[in-house]
């Protein structure tokens, strides 16, 4: 794509003169974050770093981190992947041109970098150097009934510190190495999924620290990184003030906090959900256009308790929703600084928030 142009262009251009919220992207690799630039994006909101890991080169080696016996293994295969990790956040940064990048630490169960499959067992065992019986037992160990609410997000970082310390050493060290080499400033944003609790916050935060201003000391530069957590479990969103002590920033994760608002499961929803739009249950599909009554409200409540706490609390949205313009009205309404939406939602996002502000203009 060669972005906008002409009397789009144009259009866009008036729209943001009226729009108070923020649009960024949700970009993972550089090629997304080029199209999210020529779009219009203010930066990247949620750039999920698992997605790089599933890439040829690395899965191998991902592989062997999940399946090693102790920390040293697993530090060494950790290591492997950090030069590749660090690239890869160089290209985002590049792209963005000292726009803020959002970058958020790992986040599904590790199971699902393992085969599930029978006749996959074999290749990836002599792939990754161990027998099909010591890899089917890992597998079974990591077994859960309901993954998605189980051992995920800071629950895994808190298990296993050292995935986060390679990834906050791979997120500095590219920020250091493009200051020094090519003179792009960046802050990196830090972002912990998943949190319920401030002390995992606390907890994980501490370790990211550690990391993050041991490397700026030895590098001898002068770097800004920001740590926040998305707020994605209702949890967090009702002991937002809690919370937001502990972070620089806030983004809603509505995909999950619907999911865990409503209690439906994001991925089995086919089930019942047509009947309940059929029978008038519900007026529209909550995982589509946001649930302005109830995971609404929590956004409101969180974003307001966080910014009474701290009112340089950034807050934005990076589920869905941010993309959808009904959902962006809503946004609109709240005290949300940005809404986050995929690439090619950009365009849709600037003129949605342009119309709302206009809508809701005091
Ligand atoms: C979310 O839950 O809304 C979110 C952005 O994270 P993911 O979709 O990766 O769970
Ligand atoms: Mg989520």
């Amino acid at each position: 794509p060669q972005g906008l142009e002409g009397p789009v262009a144009e259009l866009l251009s008036w729209a943001d003169e009226f729009r108070k919220l923020g649009v960024r992207a949700n970009a993972d690799v550089p090629r997304d974050a080029k199209v999210a630039r020529e779009f219009g994006a203010e930066g990247i909101g949620l750039c999920r770093t698992e997605h790089m890991f599933f890439e040829k080169d690395r899965i191998p080696k991902v592989r062997r981190m999940i399946v090693a016996r102790t920390k040293e293994e697993r530090e060494a295969a950790l290591a492997e992947l950090l030069p590749l990790q660090k690239e890869d956040f160089k290209g985002l940064f590049r792209e963005m041109k000292g726009y803020p990048v959002t970058i958020r630490l790992i986040d599904p169960p590790l199971h699902e970098f393992l085969p599930q499959e029978e006749e996959q067992m074999a290749e990836v065992a002599q792939q990754i150097g161990i027998t099909v019986e010591e890899l089917k037992k890992v597998v079974e160990q990591l077994h859960e009934l309901n993954p998605m609410l189980g051992h995920r997000g800071v629950r895994l970082v808190i298990t296993y510190p050292e995935i986060a310390v390679m990834q906050t050493k791979a997120i500095i060290l590219a920020a250091i190495e493009l200051k020094k080499e090519e003179g792009i400033e960046v802050v990196p944003e830090i972002m912990i999924p998943l949190v319920g609790h401030v002390n995992e916050l606390k907890y994980i935060k501490q370790v990211v620290m550690e990391t993050a201003d041991a490397l700026i000391k030895e590098h001898g530069v002068d770097l800004k990184y920001l740590v926040g957590t998305m707020i994605e479990v209702p949890r967090a969103a009702v002991t937002a003030d809690q919370i937001a002590q502990e972070a620089d920033f806030f983004s809603f994760g509505t995909n999950d906090l619907t999911q865990m608002t409503f209690g439906f499961s994001r991925d089995d929803v086919g089930k019942f959900l047509p009947e309940y739009l059929e029978k008038g249950i519900l007026e529209h599909d909550p995982f589509k256009h946001i649930d302005t009554q109830g995971v609404g409200q929590l956004v409101k409540l969180a974003t307001e308790k966080g910014k009474e706490v701290k009112p340089t609390l950034k807050c934005g949205v990076c589920g869905e929703h941010g993309g959808d313009p009904k959902s962006i009205e809503f946004f609109a309404t709240t005290k949300l600084d940005y809404v986050s939406a995929s690439p090619y939602r950009i365009p849709v996002a600037r003129l949605a928030a342009a119309q709302a502000s206009i809508k809701y203009r005091s």
